[in-house]
């Protein structure tokens, strides 16, 4: 790892909803560097792929600065972008969805090149394509196969080696593994794992299910209603989270254990998330917070680095002597 491959400054996105601005992405700031896996994490509406869509250019940012390969990423020309566009991929949740079905594999994994190397012959380019797909772990023999006669997991396969075919320096993974069977999920998580150390990848790694971000992420950032919360390496955050907001996650994951789960000290979350239209004063999280006090209405915490963490609450030299 050598510094950072992507810097994202206040970055704020809204959409308009009838007359009104919902404020979907909040000047989040935080950066990734090469080779690096920065987990993001939050409830559903927390803004992850709207952060996702502004990186690929497929949302328009409202403000803050983004820059990638050290140069402003959000402000590229028409010409700059088509060139540069393929150094940031993406793969989604549903992998059958995002692959046209009357495109064979072969197809599929080659079409980014046709598009970018038009110098490629036909068979370097075949060469290149089934060297991708064994990296990924499919067979030649599939090379004529539509992606419908593929499992889930297979066809998430498709979809890395499309992405990985221009070689991107940035991988966002937006949800890569939760419509996947439980089984093949770290099937999938380990190629990913495999496929960064071999090409010094960057990724963006969204997900729900905090196991499969404690398994893949070097560091963690929380998100809820569009801002930052807490961004820390893995093991603080899952050792020893200081955001009340990233406790309550975590202690939201099921206990098994009924002993251990009746020792908790503060609840599960609870509550219900506040509707982005109209996102409480000072501090967003504290209407479900333990914590809460009087100042948390009127000041929007900053972020300030505490410990291995960088966190905005009020309380952060505290929450730790707090449960
Ligand atoms: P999930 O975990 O459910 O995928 P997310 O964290 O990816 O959620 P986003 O999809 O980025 O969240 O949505 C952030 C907020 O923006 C939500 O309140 C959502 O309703 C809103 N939103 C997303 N897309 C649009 C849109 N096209 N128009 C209006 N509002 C939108
Ligand atoms: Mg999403």
């Amino acid at each position: 790892m050598s510094g950072p491959i992507l810097q994202v400054n206040e970055l704020s996105v809204r959409y308009p909803v009838g007359a009104r601005w919902l404020q979907a992405v909040d000047a989040v700031s935080f950066s990734i560097d090469r080779g690096e896996t920065l987990g993001m994490v939050g409830e559903s509406g927390s803004g992850k792929s709207t952060i996702a869509q502004a990186l690929l250019h497929l949302v328009p940012a409202s403000g803050g600065s983004v820059v990638f390969r050290g140069a402003r990423w959000l402000e590229l020309g028409r010409n700059e972008l088509r060139k540069s566009r393929k150094h940031i991929q993406i793969i989604f949740q549903d992998p059958l969805a995002s692959l046209d079905p009357r495109m064979t594999v072969g197809e599929l994994i080659g079409e980014p090149l046709k598009e970018h190397r038009p110098d490629l012959g036909r068979a370097e380019r075949l060469e290149r394509i089934v060297s991708m797909m064994e990296r990924v772990g499919l067979a030649r023999a599939h090379l004529n196969r539509y992606p419908h006669e593929f499992s889930g997991g297979q066809a998430q396969r498709i979809g890395i080696a499309r992405a990985l075919m221009l070689e991107p320096q940035l991988l966002v993974c937006d949800e890569p593994l939760s419509a996947l069977d439980v089984s093949i999920r770290s099937q999938v998580a380990m190629l990913l794992k495999d496929l960064q150390r071999q090409l010094e990848l960057a990724i963006l790694f969204i997900a729900h299910d905090l196991a499969s971000v404690r398994f893949s992420c070097d560091r963690v950032l929380v998100l809820y209603l569009g801002r930052v919360m807490e961004i820390a390496p893995r093991d603080a955050l899952f050792g020893k989270p200081r955001h009340p907001y990233t406790a309550a996650l975590l202690q939201a994951v099921p206990i098994a254990d009924p002993v251990r789960a009746k020792a908790r000290r503060i609840s599960p979350l609870g509550g219900e998330i506040p509707s982005p239209l109209t996102p409480p004063s000072g501090c967003v999280f504290r209407t479900r917070c333990p914590l809460a006090a009087p100042r948390c209405a009127q000041e929007r915490p900053a972020l300030r680095q505490v410990g291995a963490s960088v966190l905005a609450c009020h309380f952060a030299e505290q929450t730790q002597l707090a449960r």
